[in-house]
């Protein structure tokens, strides 16, 4: 692998101002490895509208660029228009579109009930002015019937207008290599980034990973529960395995990784090094 591997960053909005502040100095060292887009996750019905903006546009402000999670599930078409006006004045140019899921109490699903539908809005109010992101899921969405199905919907989405989806995190490189062949063989042809999830806690990630429908390996699982508390040896086993499997996902064709941050640096710094995407320096 070298540099010229292309990754991106997720971050989240954080709630208070104390992890807005922590979340600077941690864009300001991520920002040193050289990502090619920092996106931001958009809170389910809207939540965290203003503070996925406020942090987009700081994003912009330090020069880097950057990819506003946008769900439309409890959105009306004029809330998303409002979000497209907001977007194009601060210079976005690329946007993840999802559905996302309703938040509990929130009973009113909206006037859009798929992301294939927001991508398609998204292209009538604006034509090609921005690069869309979708979500991929190489083990499956936990909702859909079955894989084949979940495949349509992908195959939809994309025809809809998507330029290029990023995963779902998994620990299965095959899952992500059968998904995309089977992508392919359905005429799609656009880039599918593997989503990364770096392993700091495995009782989190094991919580996590039983909503979002990940999948953690039995032989991992069985591992990280033999080292019990001892936190220094979860996180090097989870450094070892994710390495290993972005290696054999480049190995393979992937076009580049998009790494979940969780908001933190340790991990994301130490990937990129073992990787060789960092430059020499950071
Ligand atoms: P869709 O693509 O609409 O799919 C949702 C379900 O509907 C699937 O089961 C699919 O098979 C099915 N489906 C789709 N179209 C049809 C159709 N025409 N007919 C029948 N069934 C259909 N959530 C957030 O709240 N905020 C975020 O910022 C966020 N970021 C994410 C980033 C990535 C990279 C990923 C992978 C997920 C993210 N999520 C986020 C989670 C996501 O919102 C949920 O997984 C959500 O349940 C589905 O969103 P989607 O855009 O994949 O939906």
């Amino acid at each position: 692998m070298n540099k010229k591997t292309r990754f991106s960053i997720e971050f989240f909005p954080p709630a208070t101002p104390e992890g807005v502040e922590k979340l600077r100095g941690v864009r300001d060292q991520l920002a040193v490895l050289g990502p090619e887009f920092i996106s931001v996750t958009y809170g389910a019905g809207g939540s965290t509208r203003d503070r996925t903006l406020q942090v987009v546009r700081e994003i912009r402000e330090a020069g880097l660029d950057a990819a506003p999670h946008l769900s439309c599930i409890g959105a009306t078409a004029q809330s998303i228009r409002e979000h497209l006006a907001q977007y194009r004045e601060i210079g976005i140019k690329r946007i993840v579109a999802l559905r996302g899921d309703l938040p509990s109490g929130m009973a009113d699903p909206g006037e859009f009930r798929y992301a294939s539908e927001l991508v398609a809005f998204i292209r009538r109010e604006s034509g090609d002015e921005f690069f869309l992101e979708v979500a991929a899921y190489p083990e499956v969405h936990p909702q859909a019937r079955n894989f084949q199905r979940d495949l349509a919907a992908f195959v939809t989405k994309v025809r809809a207008g998507a330029n290029s989806a990023i995963t779902q995190y998994f620990y299965n490189a095959d899952a992500y290599f059968h998904f995309v062949d089977c992508v392919r063989k359905a005429g799609v042809d656009i880039p599918i980034l593997p989503g990364i999830m770096p392993i700091s806690s495995y009782s989190k990630l094991a919580r996590f990973s039983e909503s979002c429908g990940a999948e953690i390996p039995q032989w991992m699982r069985r591992t990280f529960e033999g080292f019990g508390d001892d936190v220094d040896s979860i996180r090097e086993f989870g450094l070892d395995v994710v390495t290993a499997m972005c290696e054999r996902l480049i190995a393979g064709g992937a076009p580049g990784l998009h790494f979940y941050s969780l908001n933190q640096t340790g991990l994301i710094t130490e990937l990129c090094a073992r990787l060789g995407l960092a430059p020499e320096k950071a």
